[in-house]
């Protein structure tokens, strides 16, 4: 453009849709954070709705940066989605997440625990042969694990998603459709699925006791969720009084900050002991 101004000038631009030097910068760094050590897992309590009882815990990761500090996958995980990280990224949780669940079952706790899974790890071919290896490494049973995907996973490639959500079936790891709401599902599409569980978007929880529209939508997603004999789960609760609306409803497992925030592994049994106290 400079050129055709005749000022023989080119400034270089990236086109908006491509990534900034920051961006390449982060990215290419990012491809061997799991190996220097740097990638942590904090784990998200999911509580039964009716008892309060622990369910399992919801893998969330984080990435202790050399020079940026402790960066949430805000920062990071859209980055890596675009290219293949996302792919090794996915393999590290997966490890890692079988290895604390290993190591929490030694310590007689009996948790799943579930982990997000972007469109391109479900799509490839890598993910079922790499949950067979890793729940066969730490000699886990299938339903120690769950994958969470969102709903535009599956609409993207409705006949791709639907191959890979049958071996998920077969093999035993449960599947939980995350952020269910946002999306524009079909009916026939979900009821066609092999899936176990749809999780509420945050936004709806959050409108809940003020927005009738996001009490009509929780309702509704929790209908047409038990009709097809899929468990519910609400996430972003941060009160008691949209947890206890929650339960009217009939959600069966609530997540949020009202319960605890993402723990250190390390947290858990004291948060456990707090609990029993309470
Ligand atoms: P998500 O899967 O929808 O996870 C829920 C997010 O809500 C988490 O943010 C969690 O910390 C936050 N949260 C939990 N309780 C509350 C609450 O009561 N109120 C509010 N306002 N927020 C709450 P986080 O950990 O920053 O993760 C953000 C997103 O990054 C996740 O959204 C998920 O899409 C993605 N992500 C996290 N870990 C992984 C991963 O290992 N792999 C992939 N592919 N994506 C990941
Ligand atoms: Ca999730
Ligand atoms: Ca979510
Ligand atoms: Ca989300």
């Amino acid at each position: 453009e400079a050129k055709a101004q005749g000022l023989g000038v080119q400034v270089w631009q990236p086109a908006p849709d491509t990534a900034s030097a920051t961006d390449m910068l982060l990215l290419a760094e990012l491809r061997g954070a799991g190996e220097r050590g740097e990638l942590r897992l904090r784990y998200q309590p999911q509580c039964e709705a009716a008892t309060g009882r622990l369910r399992g815990l919801e893998a969330l990761v984080r990435w202790q940066h050399p020079r940026l500090g402790l960066l949430s996958p805000a920062s990071f995980v859209e980055l890596a989605e675009r290219t293949d990280t996302i792919v090794d990224l996915t393999d590290w949780v997966l490890a890692e997440a079988a290895r604390q669940c290993r190591a929490w079952r030694d310590q007689g706790l009996d948790l799943e625990v579930s982990v997000n899974v972007s469109t391109r790890v479900l799509h490839g071919g890598a993910l079922v042969p790499q949950l067979r290896s890793v729940l066969a490494e730490h000699g886990l049973p299938p339903s120690a694990l769950r994958l969470e995907i969102t709903e535009t996973t599956v609409l993207r490639r409705p006949e791709r998603a639907a191959l890979v959500l049958g071996q998920l079936r077969e093999l035993g790891v449960a599947v939980s459709v995350d952020d269910f709401g946002t999306g524009y599902t079909s009916l026939a599409m979900l009821s066609e699925l092999p899936l176990d569980e749809l999780k509420l978007d945050a936004r709806f929880v959050s409108g809940l006791l003020t927005r009738p529209a996001d009490a009509a939508i929780a309702t509704s997603v929790l209908e047409l969720a038990h009709r097809l004999g899929l468990v519910t789960v609400a996430e972003g609760v941060e009160d008691e009084e949209t947890a206890e609306e929650l339960r009217r409803i009939g959600y069966d497992t609530l997540q949020g900050y009202l319960f605890a925030p993402p723990l250190d592994p390390a947290a858990l049994p004291l948060w456990l002991r707090a609990r029993e106290a309470a």
